[in-house]
């Protein structure tokens, strides 16, 4: 099966000019890979990315998503930008769930459920993060399982297994491991991995601190379906090299 690679930029970088640079490194890197690439840049970045990327000869095994998306597609909803807008500008995925909105936020699983709905149903495919704060781990694997697995019940309660199967994919972020340089081990984090599959029928990624010496790791091993990718996503060199040593497995 094809690795999927996603890049989540989350608020980087600081100009148009250089997210324009970074998305034509990371074309260039992706073209001719056997990795699928996608790019999750800030919102404000989509329309110039939308007309660079429409501009690309070969858009094989890539694409572009958002980082997040409203749960309402039009309306009185001020900052909010809804499927249907992701979508006319040609993006192909969106993230949700992801730990940072939960925090800083206060995105609960019940918004996180309306959104993923709304965009399955306008025909974005979702990346649903998922997973535990440090407090529970240092619980064991059981607790870490059944915080993950709430999660799951909650974020994609209503919708079809099978369309979970189709258009969900999972990233299983344990929240200690996102942007602290210390990621999770393959092995333990293979073990919720599977767990995850098994529970939500759906493909499942790691993310955590994710760089190109320890990418291998991870994506060599069958439960995982690649990465979610934050900090050395937003390295042009580093990623393009992730990229390689993905294709190469
Ligand atoms: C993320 O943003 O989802 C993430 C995993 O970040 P980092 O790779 O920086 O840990």
């Amino acid at each position: 099966m094809r690795k999927l690679l996603v890049a989540n930029w989350k608020e980087n970088p600081k100009t148009e000019k250089q997210a324009l640079k970074l998305f034509n490194h990371v074309a260039k890197a992706a073209k001719g890979s056997s990795v699928e690439v996608v790019i999750c840049p800030p919102f404000v970045y989509i329309e110039e990315i939308s007309a660079a990327f429409k501009k690309l000869k070969s858009k094989k095994n890539f694409s572009f998503g958002a980082q997040d998306v409203f749960w309402e597609e039009k309306g009185p909803y001020t900052s909010e930008v809804g499927p249907k807008m992701l979508k006319s500008l040609g993006a192909k995925y969106v993230i949700v769930g992801h730990s940072e909105r939960r925090k800083w936020l206060h995105e609960t699983d019940a918004m996180v459920n309306k959104k993923i709905k709304l965009a399955l149903r306008d025909g974005l495919k979702i990346i649903l993060c998922v997973g535990e704060p440090i407090a529970v781990r240092r619980k064991g694997f059981a607790a870490a399982e059944k915080f993950v697995k709430n999660q799951l019940k909650k974020d994609l309660a209503g919708i079809p297994p099978t369309q979970a199967r189709r258009d969900v994919t999972i990233a299983y972020e344990p929240i200690w491991a996102i942007g602290t340089g210390r990621s999770d081990k393959p092995e333990d984090a293979m073990r919720i991995a599977k767990i995850i599959k098994k529970f939500a029928k759906a493909n499942v990624l790691y993310g955590g601190s994710v760089n190109r010496r320890n990418i291998a790791d991870f994506v060599q091993l069958k439960e995982i379906a690649g990465a979610l990718v934050g900090g050395a996503s937003i390295k042009a060199e580093e990623f393009g090299k992730m990229i390689k040593i993905v294709s190469k497995r």
